[in-house]
Formats: C-alpha cells, sequence, structure tokens
C-alpha cells in the first residue's frame, strides 16, 4: 500500500480537547482496579512496569503482590539479597529485569536519598529504564505530560492517526513519542497514558479491535477509512535459532540430584538449573556429548539412563530444543558455591529458569 505518513497532517483533524475528554471520562469509569493503580507511589508503579514489559496482567498480578509484601520499600529491595529477589521473580522470566530493577534501587538509596527522581534526565540513567519505563513513572506517578509509547501505545496511535510506519523498528518510536507530546493532556498526564495503556489492553486489542465499544471511535482515522485491522505494520523479526540442548537430571544412591548454578553474567545468570550442554549434531550422540561434558566440567562421572521427554523454551533470539535425560551419579565432586547435590524437597530453596521448573515437575509427578 503506497501510503505515507503525515504526522502533522493527522495531529489536525484531532481536537485535543474533546479527544482528552473522551478517552478520559472512559477511563474514569472503565479502569481496571489493579493493584499497582491503588495509589501513585513511584517504586510500586516502577515494579509494576518492570514486571508487565513481556508479561500479561493477568500473570503479574499475584508476583506484584508478593514482590510489594516481601519488598515494600525501595529500602528493603536494596537491602535484600539477590537469591532473594531472582526466587520472589522466579517464573516471569527475564530475570535481567529483576537483577537490573535492584541495582537500580541500589542507586537510588544511595544517590537520591531513596526518592526515585523525577526528572527525565536522572530517571533515565538508572539501569534498566528504558524511555518507556522513565515517561511511564513521570507521567504516572509524578503527574509530568511524557510519553510512555510501547507497542500497545504504537498500535493505539497508528489506528487513530492512520500511521503507516513499520513499529517494529526502533526509529519509529520517536513519531508516536511526538504525537502523545501532542495530544497529551496536561490536566492529568498520569490519566492519559495510563488511558491510552487500557485503551490498547481492552478495547483497541491486537486481532479484532472492538470499534464499536470505542470511546474514541470519532476520532479514529482509521476506523473512518475501515483500515483499522491492517494497523499498525509491523515487520516480521528473525525466526529465533534454534540449540540443540542436553539436560541430564541425575541422582546419586541417597537419591539426591546434581544441580548446577549458571554464571554471574550473561543469559539467566545466577539461575540455578540441572547441567546441561548444548550438543552437536553429526558427533556422538546427544547422552554421550552430555556425560562427557559433566565430567570435564564438573568431575563428576555419571551414567545416562532414558531419554525421558523433549520440549522446547523460546527466548527472543533462541529456541532452546531441551532433550531430557535420566541418570545416575556414579562417582560425585565436592560441593561448591555452583555445585551441589540435593534432595527434591530442597529445590524449592533455589531459582530455576521455567524451563528446568518443568523438569522440576516432572522430578515430582514421579516421570523421572
Ligand atoms: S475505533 Fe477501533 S481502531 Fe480506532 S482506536 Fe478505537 S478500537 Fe482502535
Amino acid at each position: 500500500m503506497n501510503k505515507t505518513h503525515n504526522l502533522h497532517k493527522s495531529l489536525e483533524k484531532i481536537n485535543k480537547e474533546r479527544f482528552n475528554k473522551d478517552l478520559l471520562s472512559w477511563y474514569r469509569s472503565e479502569q481496571r482496579d489493579l493493584p499497582w493503580r491503588q495509589n501513585q507511589d513511584p517504586y510500586r508503579i516502577w515494579v509494576s512496569e518492570i514486571m508487565l514489559q513481556q508479561t500479561k496482567v493477568d500473570t503479574v498480578i499475584p508476583y506484584f503482590k508478593r514482590f510489594i509484601e516481601s519488598f515494600p520499600t525501595v529500602y528493603d529491595l536494596a537491602a535484600a539479597p539477590e537469591d532473594k529477589v531472582l526466587k520472589a521473580w522466579e517464573g516471569l522470566g527475564y530475570y535481567s529485569r529483576a537483577r537490573n530493577l535492584q541495582s537500580a534501587v541500589k542507586e537510588v538509596v544511595e544517590t537520591y536519598n531513596g526518592k526515585v527522581p523525577d526528572t527525565p534526565e536522572q530517571i533515565a540513567n538508572l539501569k534498566g529504564v528504558g524511555p518507556y519505563t522513565a515517561g511511564a513513572i513521570l507521567s504516572i506517578a509524578y503527574n509530568k505530560p511524557e510519553p510512555a509509547v510501547d507497542g500497545n501505545v504504537m498500535r493505539v496511535f497508528s489506528r487513530i492517526l492512520s500511521i503507516w510506519d513499520d513499529i517494529a523498528k526502533p526509529s519509529t518510536r520517536k513519531i508516536f513519542e511526538e504525537a502523545v507530546r501532542k495530544l497529551i493532556s496536561e490536566e492529568n498526564p498520569s490519566h492519559f497514558n495510563q488511558a491510552l495503556m487500557e485503551l490498547g489492553a481492552m478495547v483497541c486489542t491486537p486481532k479484532s479491535p472492538s470499534c464499536l465499544l470505542c470511546p474514541v471511535q470519532s476520532h479514529c482515522q482509521a476506523f473512518a477509512e475501515g483500515v483499522q485491522d491492517e494497523l499498525p505494520v509491523k515487520s516480521k523479526k528473525k525466526p529465533p535459532k534454534p540449540v540443540p540442548m542436553a539436560v541430564g537430571v541425575l541422582k546419586t544412591m541417597e537419591n539426591e540430584v546434581l544441580i548446577h548454578k549458571r554464571p554471574s553474567t550473561g543469559l539467566l545468570a545466577n539461575l540455578w538449573e540441572f547441567p546441561n550442554h548444548e550438543t552437536l549434531s553429526g558427533g556422538n550422540a546427544q547422552d554421550e556429548q552430555l556425560q562427557a561434558f559433566i565430567e570435564e566440567s564438573y568431575g563428576v562421572e555419571t551414567e545416562i539412563e532414558e531419554h525421558v521427554k523433549n520440549f522446547e523454551h523460546v527466548f527472543s533470539h533462541i529456541k532452546w530444543k531441551l532433550a531430557v535425560y535420566s541418570g545416575n551419579v556414579v562417582k560425585k565432586a565436592s560441593e561448591t558455591e555452583e555445585l551441589r547435590f540435593v534432595n527434591i524437597d530442597q529445590l524449592e530453596e533455589f531459582t530455576f529458569p521455567v524451563s528446568h521448573q518443568k523438569i522440576i515437575q516432572l522430578l515430582k509427578d514421579g516421570t523421572i
């Protein structure tokens, strides 16, 4: 389709006052009662926004409640051991979010006397706080007219303003930030940004938007043109690269299992896992490669017995294709900070990534 956007022309068609009135009165009556909306505490809003990245609201609610109960203030989170923070995050994925949040909160305590900064420059310098999160905290907590543009807001505004730029391109965000700056309510920037997020979640959804129920339908240029289903334009990402992995659930005579702590940097840093190894095709069988790896790397002699199950775990750039094997530890090695032999009941005390939690489930239900 040969459509080029002209943001200024599109903006001229919007009556800002009426648009805000329609959007905000809808938000006031229809907003969901979410735990992070109980007050405007910037720390709570920050935690919620970090948790909500790549994760659905329903999933986040119980995590948010437990997290705030465990770490009610920036001081509690700053002082907590990292293991405890990761345990509270277990299952949410993208663990670097939790680690960055804690580092940034420490900076807030040390540099800003425990007060989450309220200027764009200071807040954007905190670890893990990108433009979206900065805008969300500044607007929702501090009522500053700053844009908070994520994929949802880009979808909503691409339709309202009929913007045909590819939202998968990082540079496109600027166009939407400019649009928000032009339209944001000066009286209530907090509700304006939250209303856009709510509209994207409840009405202007990715597939089949509910235009007939939409509070801003009379302002929506895509609806007027009948092209709401064609927007936003979003080019496809490269599919994640498959990585074959063999994982061993290896038991000692005492019925303990061997677990290992991942390195302190990189993917899933500092989380615990069952020993695993990226396997190469064309060489030895996967189980033999795994056995050799465990002996070489950990000094533990094992005997792999059975292939139990295959499953996949998708990250943004790679896809683990996990082949799970069971077997025995023939000769133990000394325990270290990174290598432990633990009873199945004790596994609860360690933080595992989601894919390895599935393996724990197999152990608990007796499959292994
Ligand atoms: S009218 Fe439809 S496409 Fe336009 S903002 Fe509302 S729900 Fe989205």
